[in-house]
């Protein structure tokens, strides 16, 4: 793969593990919903959740805090966030593999994630990215095939030029197909023999 210009990362589950999130969505949302009805937390966790299962990761709803807080009724969501902030923590291999690769080449984060809480989740690692794309705040939708192509025009690389990694089937490994980036899907878990199950594997794999 020696035509490839740029490698591209997911960020969350992928780069970043998913503690920030799970502290900020399924902790720190319901207890403030909790608070604020004055119910008991195991009341506003079913409640919220329900609410979560009905708009689900296809809808960009799903990614956008604004909504949410706007949609609980919960005020300003900032020093939720802010309350988060000490549980972004990085997989153990990718402060070395970033190190490594961007002497090579140059690196993109194409996350899902509002450029908000992107920039937040990104702040120890981001020095290594030349680009960072947040699928709904930049281009408006979900990592579709069209966002893929677009950040390649973007980066003025053909998409055969670019690798994608990330821990989500259909978001990072079909969809960034489709629009011709090389694609690998990451399974941390390593249940999947087609899969990467770190990123030092990717390395291997350029
Ligand atoms: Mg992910």
């Amino acid at each position: 793969m020696n035509k490839i210009k740029v490698i591209s990362f997911d960020v969350e589950g992928t780069l970043a593990t998913p503690a920030f999130s799970h502290a900020l969505w399924h902790e720190t949302i319901p207890a403030l919903y909790a608070s604020k009805k004055e119910i008991d937390i195991a009341q506003a966790e079913a409640a919220i959740f329900a609410e979560y299962g009905r708009i689900g990761k296809q809808q960009m709803a799903w990614y956008d805090i604004e909504h949410w807080f706007g949609f609980l009724q919960l005020g300003d969501p900032q020093p939720a966030i802010q309350s988060c902030l000490h549980k972004i923590k990085y997989y153990p291999e990718v402060e070395e593999v970033l190190a490594s690769l961007s002497t090579q080449y140059k690196l993109c984060a194409a996350s899902g994630m509002p450029l908000e809480l992107l920039r937040l989740v990104l702040q120890d690692i981001k020095h290594y990215f030349t680009y960072i794309f947040s699928a709904p705040t930049h281009y408006k939708q979900l990592k579709s095939p069209a966002f893929y192509q677009g950040i390649c025009a973007e980066m003025g690389v053909h998409p055969a030029q670019v690798a994608h990694t990330g821990d989500s089937w259909q978001f990072d490994f079909l969809n960034p197909g489709q629009a011709g980036i090389h694609a690998f899907y990451l399974d941390r878990q390593g249940k999947n023999q087609e899969s990467l199950s770190d990123l030092r594997q990717l390395q291997q794999q350029l």
